[in-house]
């Protein structure tokens, strides 16, 4: 990969971001352009590219995300429920080439994505 992607310029510092929760391996910050009331990025520390790109020594890091979107999800309120997304590559509508995982709440949101 050439260069840092924005979203590891935010792990590192580099960018500013609204984080709201932090720790050894991932960071939560909400989107810069939110999708639903409540639109967070979940992501690892660790630079995977894509779901495609997960190694079975992330197995451990990729199931701690999931808990953190459920303690995340409980601290935003979401207790009427909420969506995570995971877009991958291309055709799966990936932008920035860092997994993350979008949890999204605050209505109710609609099925199926476009
Ligand atoms: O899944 P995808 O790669 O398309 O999502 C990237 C997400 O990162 C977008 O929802 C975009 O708004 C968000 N983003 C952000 N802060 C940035 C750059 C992008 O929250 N500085």
């Amino acid at each position: 990969m050439n260069g840092k992607t924005i979203f590891k310029k935010i792990i590192d510092g580099e960018i500013p971001a609204d984080v709201i929760y932090e720790d050894e391996h991932c960071l939560v910050f909400r989107d810069i352009a939110p999708k639903a009331p409540t639109h967070v990025l979940v992501i690892p520390k660790k630079e995977i590219a894509t779901l495609d790109d997960i190694a079975d020594e992330d197995a451990a890091v990729m199931g701690h995300l999931w808990l953190v979107v459920r303690d995340v999800a409980r601290q935003l309120g979401l207790e009427n429920g909420y969506r995570v997304v995971v877009n991958c590559k291309e055709e799966g509508g990936q932008e920035v080439p860092h997994v993350h995982l979008h949890l999204m709440g605050g209505r109710k949101l609609t099925w199926p994505p476009g």
